[in-house]
């Protein structure tokens, strides 16, 4: 079988990792804005948390994923949001971004983006080691049963090597000469990248699939079963193919790496859905039972 996985909170514990993005991105805030951003901040948190269904990391003007699918989605939904509330001309949040200018940074995104870059430079440079303690088993029971193991990420070929090394599981970039009994990494998929034209796919929520980046690749890589824990990213394209009969997906499983953070509309969609082939798992060893000897 082709498995095609997620990485950060699919094979890390991200919990961490997701608590610093948003601490850095506080201290960003302040150190660059003051005060006056931190309360802007708490608005926005107080908007986010009344309508998950309006927040979200968004591309091109649209929410690609909702700020209640994992932590860095809402760092990333709550400052497309200050942005937003600067753009249809709050006060405060005009005031806010005025400041940040000043200092060079042009938007709450790119304060979100520099979090992240902090966020993630710090795991590579200390001991930390987020990879889930039960990924090099896991992975290892796959390769071991002759399953082909690819990970398709938004963060950096790089960071997901590093870690993977870290931890002494043995991976190689897409592209390189492949490694015998080694998991295959494409880094910087940009699943969230919108094409122009939405297309809703309605799963309990509305969610935009033209992702035309994303979708070139499930084309071409054709998995069996699909591995995600931000259902919008990972697995919503995924099902839309299966259910449209597109050849090479009509037998697709989806698998949903639920976490502390995983909102319940989901899996309530896939409950939903006897078209679908899918399960929703709390632990990773899951996995091998799925994908069978
Ligand atoms: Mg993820």
């Amino acid at each position: 079988m082709k498995i095609l996985t997620d990485f950060d909170g699919v094979l890390t514990d991200p919990l961490h990792e997701m608590g610093r993005m948003r601490e850095v991105f506080e201290e960003y805030l302040n150190a660059r804005a003051g005060m006056a951003s931190l309360a802007l901040l708490a608005e926005a948190d107080a908007f986010a948390a009344a309508h998950p269904e309006r927040v979200g990391w968004e591309n091109g003007g649209r929410i690609s994923g909702y700020a209640d699918e994992d932590g860095f989605v809402a760092v990333n939904g709550v400052a497309a949001l200050m942005d937003r509330m600067a753009r249809e001309g709050h006060l405060a949040a005009l005031e806010v971004l005025d400041r940040l200018r000043a200092g060079g940074t042009p938007s709450f995104e790119r304060v979100a983006n520099d979090a992240f870059d902090r966020m993630a430079h710090e795991t590579a440079t200390t001991t930390h080691r987020p990879a889930d303690p039960a990924t090099g088993p896991v992975l290892g029971a796959l390769l071991d049963a002759g399953h082909d193991v690819l990970i398709v990420s938004n963060s950096s070929t790089g960071r997901i090597l590093g870690i993977l090394e870290k931890s002494g599981i043995s991976a190689y970039s897409h592209g390189e000469t492949p490694k015998p009994g080694a998991v295959r990494v494409r880094g910087d998929a940009r699943k969230f990248e919108l094409g122009t034209d939405p297309s809703v796919f309605l799963a309990g929520r509305p969610v935009d699939i033209a992702r035309p980046k994303f979708e070139a690749l499930l084309r071409e890589e054709r998995p069996d079963i699909a591995v995600g824990d931000v259902f919008s990213f990972d697995l919503a394209l995924p099902c839309a193919l299966r259910l449209r009969g597109e050849p090479g997906f009509e037998g697709l499983h989806a698998v949903l790496r639920r976490r502390p953070y995983t909102p319940a509309w989901p899996t309530a969609y896939l409950a939903s859905e006897p078209r679908l082939a899918w399960s929703v798992i709390d632990h990773l060893d899951d996995l091998v039972r799925i994908a069978g000897a």
